[in-house]
């Protein structure tokens, strides 16, 4: 769409910024604007009967009467099909905040403009707009729903597999382990990931079945892999609550020695989506298990209930920094001040940090300069099957 196209509202309580940003706008082509001085008069403008719909709206934050915030959430709720610039001068990490609001409320925002205003940034986000297919309102990617009988069912029929997706040593840039992450090979659905059905398991504490074949299939890869003269170490998915049974240790330990595998091989992560209720049993699970060689990893470290209080009573090996941190911290200066104190935190506990859900080039020697010793995520590849790893491995350096 060209700028003559576009129809621009501008939410500005300030006269002077107002007729500015206008000028701006014509000065870039754009001829259907039409303005308001707070949030309410935009509103007003946006419900006016016959009013063409507004594309973009460019928003001040601080206004009196109805503000920025409020009127966000007013489009956000009356899912309008408009695109929003912010326009403010409040400091950048109040505006990374309502950028982030504005992305709850389902608004596509097309950026931020510190004031004062530049033509130049002003053109390149209503480029941006221009460019983008405007997205349908989000929708929730519709889940097949599974049973519990019909997901246990799968299990037994042992319809599981593990994708693998590789863990580097971001100072030497070698594949030094891998993740199993599970999915099921649906005879009609295809492959379905693991929110479909982990939950379920999870909350119906039936999860074992599930986490033994994935651990059978896992330890066979490692048998594999280890053949093919790669020292890599399997990282396996352990959810709390199958550490209440006492039993755990022993036989996770059993299948690991059956196929041949030395624990050492052999790391578990835990993830923590409920409260420990049984403390006791799991602490004398994870003790038992790291007295038999496994490695455990704190997994979704800083979100939930994964907190400071593990690492105080649990023997772990390894620090899983969770990717809600790690996927913005490139322009979110608090995200990386918790990235960087939790590879610090790491190191003094001495255990192994590594970040998962490093997407760019950026992200990567950002860490890398943190002193962060592994790197997980779609920069280096996303979950493969075992075949496709194994190619990976013999082609991958970094
Ligand atoms: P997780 O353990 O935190 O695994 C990382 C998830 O992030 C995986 O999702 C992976 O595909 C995804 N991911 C990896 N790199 C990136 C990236 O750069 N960007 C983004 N946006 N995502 C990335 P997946 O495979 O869908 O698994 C989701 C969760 O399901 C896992 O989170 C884990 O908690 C659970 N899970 C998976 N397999 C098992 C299992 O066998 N047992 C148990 N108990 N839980 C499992
Ligand atoms: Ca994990
Ligand atoms: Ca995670």
């Amino acid at each position: 769409m060209k700028a003559s196209e576009l129809n621009i509202l501008v939410v500005e309580d300030d006269d002077f910024q107002r007729r500015m940003v206008g000028n701006m706008l014509r000065s870039l082509g754009v001829t259907a604007i039409c303005d308001a001085g707070n949030g309410k008069q935009a509103l007003d403008v946006l419900h006016a009967a016959n009013a063409k719909t507004v594309d973009i709206a460019i928003c001040d934050m601080n206004m009196p009467e109805m503000d920025g915030m409020e009127f966000l959430r007013h489009l956000g709720q009356e899912k309008a099909a408009t695109s929003i610039i912010i326009l403010s001068t409040l400091d950048r990490a109040l505006l990374a905040s309502v950028a982030k609001m504005s992305l709850a409320y389902g608004i596509n925002l097309l950026g931020v403009i510190e004031k004062p205003i530049g033509l130049a940034q002003l053109e390149l986000l209503i480029s941006q707009y221009a460019r983008a297919e405007i997205k349908p309102q989000q929708t929730v990617a519709a889940a097949p729903g599974f049973s519990l009988e019909e997901i246990l069912f799968g299990v037994r029929e042992k319809q599981f597999e593990p994708f693998f997706q590789p863990k580097v040593d971001l100072k030497t840039g070698w594949v030094i382990g891998v993740e199993a992450l599970a999915r099921w090979m649906h005879p009609e659905h295809g492959v379905i990931a693991p929110y479909a059905f982990i939950n379920l398991l999870e909350q119906s504490s039936q999860i074992d079945e599930l986490t033994f074949l994935m651990l059978e299939k896992a330890v066979a890869a490692s048998r594999l892999l280890h053949d093919k003269d790669y020292a890599i170490s399997i990282s396996v998915n352990l959810s709390l609550t199958s550490l209440t049974d006492i039993t755990l240790a022993n036989r996770i330990t059993q299948v690991v020695r059956d196929a041949g595998v030395d624990p050492h091989q052999i790391v578990l992560e835990i993830t923590e989506s409920a409260a420990m209720t049984e403390v006791a049993p799991a602490l004398e699970n994870l003790a038992r298990l790291r007295m038999h060689g496994f490695g455990l990893s704190i997994d979704d470290y800083g979100t939930g209930y994964a907190s400071m209080q593990q690492l105080t009573r649990i023997a772990f090996s390894e620090l899983k920094i969770d990717q809600s941190f790690v996927k913005d911290f490139a322009t979110n200066p608090a995200l990386r001040i918790i990235v960087e104190s939790s590879i610090d935190m790491a190191h003094k506990l001495r255990v192994k940090s590594v970040a998962e859900g490093v997407e760019t080039q950026e992200d990567w020697d950002m860490l890398k300069s943190m002193g962060c010793d592994t790197a997980q995520g779609y920069f280096i590849a996303k979950p493969m099957n075992l075949t496709s790893f194994v190619e990976f491995c013999a082609g991958y350096s970094a």
